[in-house]
């Protein structure tokens, strides 16, 4: 039997994933002269299920103004009672294109002397040596690294290896119609989405319509039905319109480990309160690569990310022991937006920047 012939490489720092926070973290590496290898198992960087969501707190100054396809001063929040519109002068939340941002900051990461090779999958993982496959599956290297940063998203094989389970994975459902829509609106209904929400977030030509709903809230299969059922209601006929699904990890356990990291989904810091995941992934990117230039840098924006994402698990925590106040809860919380006791940034991951 012939014996298939493994090529082995060396990379001083190996980031698996060329999402946001990988793409981040590699950017910030290379800028410090660092010897970075980002491995990805798609052909093309970008594309990812998503609502393209961004606050405008937390990207405005990570993100050109030309990736951003619409911008929002108004936010229309309903429960099953009620409505609130909330307005400021300037925009809340805007949203992008998954494609283009990953595209940007792949270049960025490109032009600062990172190294990424798409169609490479990693197919298993053992200690700081990595196996991967090349799309066509005729490729396998074997990689061996000094760092190694798991950024592979909500089911990361990096933090497999590490035997750091999962246990909170809330599934979110997006369509992406051919439509326009004008308003911003969220939709916390607890008859169709249970403690989730279902969204719709209009862009340049297109409209996210879609819903997550937090881990042992309902399975991903009955939150697309009722997903298809609201929509209808609203107008919008998605049964026949292209579903796609992903879940959302906001199980955080830490991010270092030795000298292996997990940043983003990986790391468990989407919110899983609204699954808002693209910033605290392009900010713990930032942050551990500056960690591994110097172990004495801070790693404050991490814990500001924790402390927030504790704060919205509260939430979850109190609809998920009381589910009969659920409803409750939810009229409660508009009420309180509505009252301006509480503020619609403290839903978002970034700590609210002065206006
Ligand atoms: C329906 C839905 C809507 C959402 N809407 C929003 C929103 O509006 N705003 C927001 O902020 N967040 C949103 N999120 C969350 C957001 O998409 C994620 O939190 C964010 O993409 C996390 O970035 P990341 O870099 O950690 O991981 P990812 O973006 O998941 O990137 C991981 C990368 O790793 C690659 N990879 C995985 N395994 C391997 C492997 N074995 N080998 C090589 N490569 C691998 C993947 O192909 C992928 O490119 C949404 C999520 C869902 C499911």
């Amino acid at each position: 039997m012939p014996v298939e012939k493994i090529n082995t490489v060396h990379s001083d720092i190996l980031i698996i994933g060329a999402g946001p926070g990988g793409l981040a973290c590699a950017r910030v590496l290379a800028e410090h002269g660092r010897q970075v290898l980002v491995l990805e198992r798609k052909q093309t960087i970008g594309a990812k299920v998503c609502a393209g969501g961004i606050t405008w707190d937390g990207l405005i100054n990570v993100v050109p103004e030309s990736l951003i396809e619409r911008a929002f001063c108004r936010q229309y929040v309903y429960s099953s009672r009620q409505k609130v519109l909330v307005a400021e002068k300037n925009p809340i939340i805007a949203t992008i294109n998954r494609k283009k941002l990953g595209q940007w900051m792949a270049q960025k990461a490109l032009d600062s002397g990172a190294k990424i090779l798409t169609g490479s999958r990693v197919t298993a993982i053992k200690g700081h040596t990595v196996l991967v496959r090349s799309s066509s599956g005729k490729r396998r290297t074997e990689i061996t690294c000094q760092h190694l940063i798991g950024a592979d998203g909500a089911l990361s094989q990096v933090r497999k290896s590490l035997g750091i389970p999962v246990k909170l994975l809330g599934p979110g459902i997006n369509y992406q119609l051919a439509a326009q829509a004008e308003r911003m609106e969220w939709h916390l209904n607890t008859k169709h989405f249970g403690y989730g929400y279902g969204w719709i977030f209009p862009h340049r030509a297109t409209v996210s319509i879609g819903a997550y709903c937090p881990c042992g809230t309902m399975s991903g299969k009955r939150l697309k039905q009722n997903l298809i059922s609201w929509a209808a209601g609203k107008g919008y006929c998605l049964e026949k319109e292209k579903c796609q699904a992903a879940m959302i990890n906001y199980d955080y356990q830490g991010y270092a480990f030795g000298t292996t990291w997990l940043v983003g989904d990986a790391a468990g810091l989407a919110s899983g309160l609204t699954g808002e995941g693209i910033y605290p992934a392009i900010v713990s990117g930032d942050t551990v690569a500056r960690k591994i230039i110097d172990p004495e840098n801070s790693d404050r924006a991490i814990t500001e990310m924790v402390n927030k994402q504790r704060q919205h698990h509260t939430v979850i925590s109190l609809a998920k022991k009381h589910p009969a106040l659920c409803s409750l809860l939810m009229e409660t919380l508009i009420f309180m937006l509505k009252c301006k006791i509480i503020n619609f940034h403290s839903l978002e991951m970034a700590a609210p920047k002065k206006k």
